[in-house]
């Protein structure tokens, strides 16, 4: 960072108040702007998050650039323009998308990601790595959740920028999100820093669920007490609040996680039919397996409790199991 990537954040500050002009005030950006409005956007959220409209011409931000003495080559290191390779020509590399800003820890303008404003392309095209951006060490909102993350001692973790935004605008300040990749252990890290307790709040798709059990394990690996909250299959947070409102999203959802372990039952047995007696043995030892993994003796007694309760079991057979597990695992 420092001096010598200036140019390159000045370039991204520039085309953010560009586009979010031409989003908020411009003819151009009428159809954006609907488009957003129709999805439950208010003029509030766009310019919280400065939100705005990469045009749909391909030398929009060039001709800009180069009016402010930016240099070509720069911006395209940058991510901020393409060059073909037919015609040696630079060119913008986000048209007739939504621009969403994705700011550094200082706050400054470092990428974009550009939604699709109608079907057929990819729905989501992200800034590239640059020598500003490192996707697997940024976090979407990181700058402007951080101060309510230390406050609450929390983070929430969504998977998408609309989640982040819609769950603002229902008062839930804390929430970040990856930047269209898995987590890594670095934002795992930069999360641990900033909060003891994480939330995972993925959509309720499988791959949703499957994401949030990787990050859930990797965010208790860097020291995080990390819960699971849960969403009706099908939605993702911001379809959520859309239909039933931000009361029921915040008392019902987030207020209203799942321990990890919990979580993984709940999920474990989504896969099996407990009807079937092989299914509800195997669940029972690959459950009560999980439970052995736990560091504290009184959370695995907790657990293994419940799912002695559960099936109508002994805790003797059951500690007898996890004996028998342990040992085969050594
Ligand atoms: P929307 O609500 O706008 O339809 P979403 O955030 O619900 O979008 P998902 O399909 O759930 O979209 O994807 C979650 C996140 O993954 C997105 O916010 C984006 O960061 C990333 N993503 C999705 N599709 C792509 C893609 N084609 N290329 C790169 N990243 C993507
Ligand atoms: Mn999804
Ligand atoms: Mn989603
Ligand atoms: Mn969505």
């Amino acid at each position: 960072s420092g001096k010598k990537h200036e140019s390159k954040i000045l370039g991204h500050e520039l085309a953010a108040k560009f586009y979010h002009h031409l989003l908020t005030t411009t003819e151009q950006g009428k159809a954006a702007y609907d488009y957003l409005l129709d999805r439950g956007f208010t003029q509030d959220m766009i310019s919280a998050f400065q939100i705005g409209y990469a045009p749909d011409n391909p030398a929009a931000l060039k001709a800009l650039l180069e009016k402010r003495g930016f240099q070509e080559s720069e911006m395209e290191e940058a991510g901020l323009l393409l060059r073909k390779e037919s015609s040696w020509e630079y060119m913008d590399r986000f048209r007739n998308r939504v621009m969403f800003p994705i700011m550094n820890n200082q706050g400054r303008v470092i990428a974009f990601g550009g939604r699709a404003l109608q079907e057929g392309q990819p729905k989501y095209l992200n800034s590239p790595e640059t020598p500003i951006f490192h996707k697997n060490e940024t976090l979407y909102a990181l700058h402007k959740a951080r101060p309510a993350i230390r406050k609450e001692n929390k983070a929430i973790l969504f998977e998408g920028y609309a989640d982040v935004i819609s769950a603002w605008n229902a008062g839930v300040n804390n929430g970040v999100a990856t930047l269209g990749t898995a987590l890594s252990a670095r934002q795992a890290k930069i999360i641990r820093r900033n909060a003891e307790q994480a939330i995972i709040c993925y959509d309720g798709d499988k791959a949703g669920q499957e994401a949030a059990l990787r990050s859930a394990e990797l965010l208790e690996q860097e020291g995080c007490q990390v819960q699971v909250a849960l969403l009706p299959e099908g939605s993702d947070p911001d379809d959520f609040i859309k239909i039933h409102g931000k009361d029921k999203f915040v008392n019902e959802i987030i207020k209203a996680p799942f321990t990890l372990m919990s979580f993984k039952m709940q999920k474990l047995k989504k896969e099996k039919n407990l009807q079937h007696e092989g299914d509800r043995l195997q669940y029972i030892e690959e459950i009560v397996g999980e439970i052995s993994k736990i560091s504290k003796a009184v959370e695995r007694d907790h657990y293994l409790r419940q799912v002695a309760d559960e099936f109508d079991l002994s805790l003797e057979a059951l500690k007898q199991e996890q004996h028998r597990l342990f040992r085969a695992n050594k």
